[in-house]
């Protein structure tokens, strides 16, 4: 398989789910369409595809690294015991014009991600 149809089905692979997986999640799932994948070319892929916006790369307080499909600006919100990942409806506050209003610059855009404990884990 190509590199080209590679990242078309770790697009399909990142599109289809809602669990922001991590690099090792995406393997697993791509490993299942076609098992003569390697995780360099996993890691490869996801690094270009970051790099250009297709997808959006999570980084956890926990070294774990998430992926996202959705490049749609949204916030999340990332649980510190179990690492699950969940989308935000809370709408960007305008900080993108308060930050040029300060700065007299241009932003293009700004990470911002939530850390605590999921209500999963809060129950048990
Ligand atoms: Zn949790
Ligand atoms: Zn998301």
């Amino acid at each position: 398989m190509g590199y080209s149809r590679q990242r078309e089905m770790m697009l399909s692979v990142l599109r289809g789910t809602s669990s922001h997986p991590t690099a090792n999640e995406i393997y697993d799932e791509m490993r299942k369409r076609d098992p003569k994948i390697s995780l360099g070319t996993v890691y490869r892929n996801l690094a270009l595809l970051s790099e250009k916006g297709t997808i959006r790369r999570i980084d956890s307080d926990h070294d774990s690294v998430h992926y996202d499909g959705c490049t749609h600006p949204h916030y999340h919100f990332i649980c510190s015991k179990c690492g699950a990942v969940s989308d935000l409806s809370v709408t960007p506050i305008n900080l993108n014009t308060a930050v040029e209003e300060e700065t007299g610059g241009k932003v293009a855009g700004h990470t911002l991600v939530f850390y605590g404990e999921c209500e999963r884990c809060i129950k048990f």
